[in-house]
């Protein structure tokens, strides 16, 4: 192809053009913003979010009384106040919701001192307590319990009530967070985990944007289960903020203020991944598995489900559930006369522990293929007809094979799989094999007679010996030597063996 001149002159001026972009762009633009933020300089941040509910919030209160101290005071909101308001000197906004044609929230470029100090709504300031909270940390240094537990962060109540703070532990691999008894108050400070009723926080701003949620709401939960899965340490000083004097709020007010918070909350637990809270009174909070909502984990592929690879055991809310399930569906066989036993890895875990093994994902029962008529809805889902029991248990033949499969809920569907098995000549046998190592014919001595065990927390039938039922089916040593389904795909030695940590990653602690 031949380059008419006029063409040459357009194609160079356009390189030219291209040329002085770059250099502009290179050493002649202000410089992109760096990644790691402005030097911090020494003070406190006062980071206070913006009330939902504004009727009956404080923000501007509490905002102007620590503006006034004077230190910076970022107010932290989803979505710009409306109707908009004046920001008192001192005050600026951070909005957490990214605007489609703005930039990324950054909310670490926002704080530009050594220290952060979460305040609640209410709050008043007082002169030289934030000093002395910052002095605590930075003197505290190791708080002394010679486990590697560090101090790092600093809580003064706000208001009048007694503070009470409790110690909290959190096992991540257990998706569960408890909490222990309350912990005396000293004079000087006392050293726990999570503070109840209202309170002011502060901590290093590195170590705060460490953090993976740093201004998850409600911030005092949110922090003190992230530093408790970090056995960072909690000290808390008796000298308190004051709280603004306040009309109560009325009932409507108070009834839409605990929803709000009901809801944050489990919204929090949901982002950190946290299943269960253990209460120390021995109550249970649970977050995820009814039988309205959708299973914990999606389907398991090579008998490995999705948390073990992310290092983590069965969310205990699915055990809970599997077991009732259990429970019920042993209920409704023994009310109809079917015989069933405790089969494969659930056998292995009632025998090792009495209950479900930790990070197993269903529940099996060997029974009697001749049996099945005398169950109606094992008959119904025999013929082909799934059917949802009175207690919204759901029974239906599995799509895989000849065995049928009791779901938790018809949307839930944690289950308890039963395989019919048949004698011939003196050996159980069945008509679908799943290729799984324990999937083998047995001696039907072993059913002649049943014997009760101990699973869940109830009796459930399995064979006699089990014990050489177990070596049979999983080979020796079995019952001794815990290891995952598919060691192929996973093995627990990577998790550090039966009692080792796990390392999160399903959610965030
Ligand atoms: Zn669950
Ligand atoms: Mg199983």
């Amino acid at each position: 192809m031949r380059v008419r001149p006029s063409q040459a002159a357009l194609a160079g001026g356009v390189a030219l053009n291209l040329l002085l972009l770059l250099f502009y762009w290179r050493w002649g633009a202000p410089p992109p913003p760096s990644c790691r933020g402005p030097r911090a300089v020494p003070g406190v941040t006062v980071v206070l979010f913006a009330a939902e509910s504004s009727e009956v919030a404080d923000t501007l209160g509490t905002s102007r009384s620590f503006a006034a101290l004077p230190v910076p005071v970022l107010l932290v909101a989803e979505v710009a106040p409306y109707p908009p308001v004046p920001l008192p000197a001192g005050v600026s906004l951070l909005r957490l919701r990214p605007a489609l044609e703005g930039s990324p929230i950054r909310p670490e470029l926002h704080v530009r001192t050594r220290h952060v100090a979460f305040v609640p709504d209410g709050a008043r300031a007082v002169p030289g307590l934030l000093e002395r909270m910052r002095d605590v940390l930075e003197s505290g240094g190791n708080d002394g319990d010679g486990n590697g537990e560090q101090l790092r962060v600093v809580a003064a109540p706000v208001g009048t009530a007694p503070p009470r703070c409790r110690e909290l532990r959190v096992d991540a691999r257990g998706w569960t967070v408890s909490y222990g008894p309350a912990v005396p108050l000293g004079g000087s400070g006392t050293s726990c985990g999570a503070l109840e009723g209202p309170s002011v926080l502060l901590l290093r701003t590195r170590d705060l944007f460490s953090l993976p949620l740093p201004l998850a709401q409600p911030a005092p939960a949110s922090l003190f289960i992230q530093a408790a899965a970090r056995r960072w340490r909690l000290r808390v000083l008796p000298a308190p903020f004051p709280a603004a004097l306040r009309p109560p709020l009325s009932p409507h007010d108070a009834w839409k203020a605990a929803d709000l918070a009901q809801n944050r909350h489990r919204r929090l637990m949901a982002e950190l991944g946290v299943k269960r809270e253990a209460l120390a009174d021995g109550a249970d909070r649970w977050y995820g598995c009814t039988k309205t909502t959708p299973r914990c984990f999606g389907t398991v592929h090579a008998r490995t489900p999705q948390y073990l690879l992310a290092g983590r055991w069965t969310p205990p809310c699915c055990l809970r559930a599997l077991r009732e399930t259990a429970r019920h569906v042993v209920a409704v066989l023994e009310g109809s006369g079917v015989r069933y036993w405790l089969e494969g890895g659930t056998l292995l875990g009632a025998v090792r522990l009495g209950d479900i093994i930790p990070w197993d994902y269903d529940v099996d029962l060997g029974i009697y293929r001749e049996d099945v008529g005398k169950c109606r809805w094992l008959a119904a889902a025999a013929a082909g007809t799934p059917v949802e029991d009175p207690e919204g248990f759901y029974w239906e033949k599995a799509p895989e094979g000849e065995f049928y499969r009791v779901h938790f809920s018809r949307a839930n569907r944690l289950h308890v799989d039963l395989w019919p098995f048949y004698a011939r000549g003196g050996t159980m046998t069945k008509d679908t094999w799943l290729g799984h190592p324990q999937d083998v014919e047995f001696p039907e001595r072993f059913l002649r007679p049943r014997e009760p065990l101990r699973f869940g927390g109830f009796t459930a039938m399995g064979p006699n010996s089990p014990r050489s039922f177990l070596e049979l089916k999983f080979g020796a040593g079995a019952v001794e030597n815990p290891e995952y389904p598919n060691p192929a795909v996973r093995r627990m030695r990577e998790d550090g063996g039966p009692l080792g940590g796990g390392m999160g990653g399903e959610g965030v602690i």
